[in-house]
């Protein structure tokens, strides 16, 4: 069979959307300038995009220009670049570009990929993600996600990146030429991983020929990990949790057999709850409503009790609408917070960014020490994906763009969105407005989250949505976590 090439793209492109964009095509998008691209490329080989980009900010924080860099010392610029990989190779290739680009390219970053592998630590695959990403000419970046998948695909039979960049040269429309690179990268990162890809979610599973590669097995819960189980976290707003008392509320948290539930928007004091609700056998609860009777308000439910708990983030204007409730476990600290909503006009739009940076203070403390999970009602949509009319909702509250770059300063610091890490997949939606028959028509937003902090990423084995659950305008979402 003839792989859809054309097909795949398409279909990729789509999917891309929601995925993390690498870091070299992000220093491209944003600064126009094949000195940074070529410094960022050089410091991403064999490097997380999340170091690569630390530690690009504070090298062009001090030189972001060949005379600048001329006058870093090895020794500054190994300081300035650990922890990307081979940092120290790394520092001296940099350290000895400026008199390479000034002997033979006139100081200039050169265009061509017979020029540019002549520089210190610029390899063919360097070089053609140079060529492509910053002066946009025909050139085909072959890194080990594209060389691995195009033979996954059986789209070529080759043994080397070498021979994979040659066989596309040859074989490839010119149109992908350019993108084929990020588009791949991305894509193995996310879903096509190189052990066990997600084939079961994968959008091209119907057309992958799936050469050479072992599925992922999807995982029971507790199978999740042979000598512990995972966890499952839950978070949930009810919208008023005497309210969805009369809804089903019990039945769906005792089908959900969560180890830690969450819960915004209770709306009550615990006394003003009945027995049912206050005391659920098998769990304790901690409850830190606001002080405004019948709004706002958090609660999380455990069946372990944790070593401390934080009531807020020490902020009286945030703690007495009860958004914050922090329970330390011996291997990780679990937050639950209920964002505050911007409002018609933006009106809280400042209240709301203040909170964005008074919890990510809080994360990173707390994540200084042991794994980090937020979870809860964010309200905010991230991406257009996330929502269902996204342009209609540009300039309103909980789209607007500064709310958006506020959630993005969130996601910058480390912190991952832990359903887009399992879940490419556009229409899914946590919360529908009750106005307009809405979740009849899944005209909804995604708003509730899991995050995770940077390292504690691979303990997160699952993150669903679980729309099935009625109730209130906004339904569970949960995490696996090891
Ligand atoms: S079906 Fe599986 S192997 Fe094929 S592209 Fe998708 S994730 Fe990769």
């Amino acid at each position: 069979m003839i792989f859809p090439i054309d097909e795949a793209v398409a279909r990729l492109r789509k999917a891309a959307l929601s995925w993390q964009v690498p870091i070299v095509d992000l220093i491209a998008a944003q600064t126009e300038d094949p000195f940074k691209v070529l410094a960022a490329t050089i410091l991403s080989a064999r490097t997380k995009d999340e170091v690569t980009a630390a530690a690009a900010r504070r090298l062009f924080a001090r030189a972001d220009n060949p005379e600048d860099l001329a006058k870093l010392s090895i020794t500054e610029l190994e300081r300035l670049i650990y922890p990307v990989g081979f940092f120290r190779s790394k520092a001296t290739y940099l350290a000895e570009l400026p008199a390479a680009l000034a002997q033979d390219f006139g100081g200039k970053v050169p265009e061509t990929v017979e020029e540019l592998i002549r520089l210190p630590g610029v390899g063919r695959k360097t070089a053609n993600l140079v060529v492509a990403v910053a002066f946009k000419k025909p050139a085909i970046c072959v890194d080990t996600h594209v060389h691995r998948i195009m033979n996954l695909w059986g789209y070529v039979k080759t043994e080397t990146p070498l021979a994979t960049e040659m066989a596309l040269r040859a074989k490839l429309p010119e149109q992908y030429w350019l993108e084929i690179n990020s588009l791949l990268v991305a894509f193995g990162q996310a879903l096509c991983k190189p052990r066990f890809p997600h084939c079961d979610r994968c959008p091209l599973t119907d057309i992958c020929p799936r050469l050479g590669i072992i599925p992922r097995k999807l995982p029971m819960k507790k199978e999740l990990s042979a000598d512990k189980p995972a966890l499952r976290l839950v978070s949930w707003n009810v919208n008023g949790l005497r309210a969805v008392l009369d809804k089903g509320f019990l039945d769906a948290f005792r089908r959900l057999d969560a180890d830690i539930f969450a819960l915004q928007e209770i709306k009550a004091f615990p006394e003003q709850l009945p027995d049912a609700a206050r005391s659920i056998p098998g769990y304790q609860a901690w409850w830190h409503p606001a002080k405004k009777k019948g709004y706002s308000g958090v609660a999380v439910f455990s069946r372990t009790e944790p070593l401390r708990v934080i009531y807020g983030l020490g902020r009286e204007d945030f703690d007495s609408e009860g958004r914050a409730l922090t329970l330390e476990f011996a291997d990780f600290y679990f937050v639950a917070a209920y964002f505050p909503n911007a409002q018609d006009g933006l009106k809280r739009l400042a209240f709301k960014l203040e909170f964005n940076r008074a919890m990510l203070a809080h994360l990173n403390r707390l994540a200084a020490e042991k794994s980090v999970l937020l979870c809860g009602d964010l309200n905010v949509a991230h991406k257009e994906i996330d929502l269902a009319n996204p342009k209609a909702n540009v300039q309103n509250p909980g789209f607007s763009p500064e709310e958006r770059a506020g959630f993005e300063e969130i996601l910058q610091a480390g912190y991952a969105d832990t359903f887009r890490l399992f879940h490419p997949e556009p229409q899914r939606y946590s919360w529908w407005s009750y106005r307009t028959a809405a979740r009849q028509r899944n005209v909804g937003w995604r708003i509730d989250y899991f995050l995770v902090d940077a390292k504690s990423q691979g303990r997160v084995r699952a993150a669903e949505i679980h729309d099935e659950i009625h109730g209130s305008d906004h339904c569970p979402v949960s995490v696996d976590f090891v």
